[in-house]
């Protein structure tokens, strides 16, 4: 077996995998490199799109518009930019941890910065930072049905990165970058669309954690076969420095989303079946007291660097 990621060779241990979340319940075998700690898938299926289901996306970005909204995009203007009496007054009565993934990109943010969202889905995540100002970003997602539209702008366009024009300051890849088949050229191409000194923010589930070696095959976020790459952090540094980065922060932002959702596959119920807590949190197994104490267990994990996913923030030199 070869390493995708760092190339050493060998008899790496095969783990037999299956797809939980829709309870298709089929076998995807991954190794993991026992010199950089990438869990990878070993093949990658012909047919993706059957692994993609109904509801896998829902493609109808939330209506903007009226007082709330409006408040909110101010707060939310706040914290991303900063500045703004009104919302950092906002952002004291109830700040928002949504745009923390920025570390310190954030500094280097201006109100007209071109930000891209590669494998954006919905649009969820560009609807806020144009709702709080931020014009020129904008989300694509090859997945997306067709082009989204937002005040006359496009929000999603229906493209891959090799397909864009025109440089950005920020690229940022919200738990997309492990679905892609081509890791090191997917990081390459986002270089060269930065502007030298621009910010890449890659956010991805790690096998380099305590959810990984506690649940094994049960872990949630392997997600077999979609993610066809598990990294470690080591198998990110090394991928990152391979495509000209530098990485200047890594942030674990792991939730109790690892501990319900691997217990609930321990116990064979599907992610997206009517007794999940994300389906529907009252028919689920778990007490509020329960996640409440996955929350805790969640935030000291991401203490310990021992979280099952982080953001990595890097810099084009
Ligand atoms: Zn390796």
């Amino acid at each position: 077996m070869l390493c995708r990621i760092c190339g050493s060779e060998g008899e790496f241990q095969v783990f037999n995998a299956t797809e939980k979340m829709y309870g298709i319940g089929d076998l995807h075998p991954y190794f993991q490199c026992n010199q950089c700690g990438c869990l990878q898938i070993c093949s990658i299926p012909d047919d993706m799109a059957r692994y993609y289901g109904a509801g896998y996306y829902s493609f109808k970005p939330r209506k903007s518009g009226g007082l709330y909204r409006r408040v909110v995009a101010a707060r939310n203007r706040h914290a991303v930019i900063g500045g703004g009496l009104a919302g950092a007054l906002l952002n004291k009565l109830q700040p928002t941890k949504l745009f923390d993934f920025l570390g310190p990109a954030k500094a280097a943010l201006r109100i007209d910065s071109a930000v891209l969202d590669v494998g954006c889905g919905s649009g969820a995540l560009v609807l806020l930072l144009r709702e709080a100002g931020m014009r020129n970003a904008l989300g694509i997602d090859p997945f997306a049905d067709a082009d989204l539209m937002h005040a006359g702008q496009p929000l999603v366009r229906r493209s891959t990165l090799d397909a864009m024009d025109g440089t950005f300051d920020l690229i940022m890849f919200h738990h997309s970058l492990e679905h892609m088949p081509d890791q090191l050229g997917t990081l390459r191409l986002a270089y060269q669309c930065l502007r030298p000194g621009g910010h890449c923010i890659v956010r991805v589930p790690l096998s380099s954690s305590e959810a990984w070696a506690h649940y094994g095959l049960d872990w949630v976020q392997l997600d077999a076969p979609r993610h066809f790459y598990l990294h470690s952090v080591d198998s990110m540094q090394r991928l990152v420095r391979d495509a000209g980065f530098s990485c200047e922060h890594v942030r674990f932002d792991s939730t109790a989303f690892q501990f319900w959702g691997s217990e609930q596959n321990r116990k064979g119920i599907a992610l997206s079946g009517p007794k999940s807590n994300s389906v529907n949190p009252d028919a689920s197994i778990f007490s509020a007291a329960d996640i409440a104490a996955f929350d805790a267990r969640a935030r000291q994990l991401n203490t310990d660097k021992r979280g099952d996913q982080a953001g990595f923030v890097l810099r084009r030199a």
